[in-house]
């Protein structure tokens, strides 16, 4: 199966991502947008793994969640990869958390290495992928558009099942981890 782990987002966040795509269509025309019901913080991309894989990240998972206060986070920011000039991922950034989703993101990444995960080469890079262009495009005027967020909770994260169907992913949900509950 396809699996990849990642930070979920609160239904008014999602909305209002949703409003912010809408609002970047005439600039970007030929971009196929994630539907918000479908956006996501990638921690990391597992790709093709044994159906036993899941059950044997559990125990690492978990114990990797409770390491990580939960804490709070911000979307914030528009840009572009590889570059605003020859876009092919439009993406929303972070305001706030961008520190500690990364600070996760290592541990996770070090959970699944004895999985056999191979990490990624390229320094990780706190995102939220809004749209892909298959043709490289200028989206210079859309990441110029003002874009903040509204603040939220990270409080857990997931691993989820990602199936690719014609009409677009379909994710599942896995396995659920819990941040460590910030002392009272
Ligand atoms: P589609 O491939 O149809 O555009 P998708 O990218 O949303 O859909 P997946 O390809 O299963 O669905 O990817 C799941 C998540 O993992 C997405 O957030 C995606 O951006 C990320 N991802 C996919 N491939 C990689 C990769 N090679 N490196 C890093 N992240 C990846
Ligand atoms: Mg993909």
């Amino acid at each position: 199966m396809r699996c990849f782990v990642a930070v979920e987002l609160p239904a008014e966040v999602r909305r209002e991502l949703g409003d912010l795509t809408r609002g970047l269509c005439r600039y970007l025309p030929e971009a196929r947008w994630v539907r918000p019901e479908l956006m996501h913080l990638t921690l990391a991309f597992l790709g093709e793994v044994a159906d036993d894989l899941p059950g044997r990240l559990r125990a690492p998972l978990a114990a990797t969640g409770a390491r990580h206060p939960a804490f709070n986070a911000r979307l914030g920011g528009l840009g572009a990869f590889p570059g605003p000039g020859r876009a092919r991922v439009v993406w929303v950034g972070m305001e706030a958390g961008a520190d500690e989703l990364g600070a996760l993101q290592k541990d996770v990444v070090g959970a699944l290495v004895p999985a056999g995960y191979v990490p990624e080469r390229r320094p990780f890079s706190p995102h939220l992928t809004l749209g892909r262009l298959r043709t490289p495009a200028d989206a210079g005027a859309a990441v110029r558009r003002h874009f903040s967020g509204r603040g939220f909770r990270v409080e857990r994260f997931v691993l989820l099942r990602s199936v690719l169907r014609p009409d677009g992913p379909e994710y599942t949900e896995l396995e659920s981890f819990a941040l460590k509950a910030p002392a009272a």
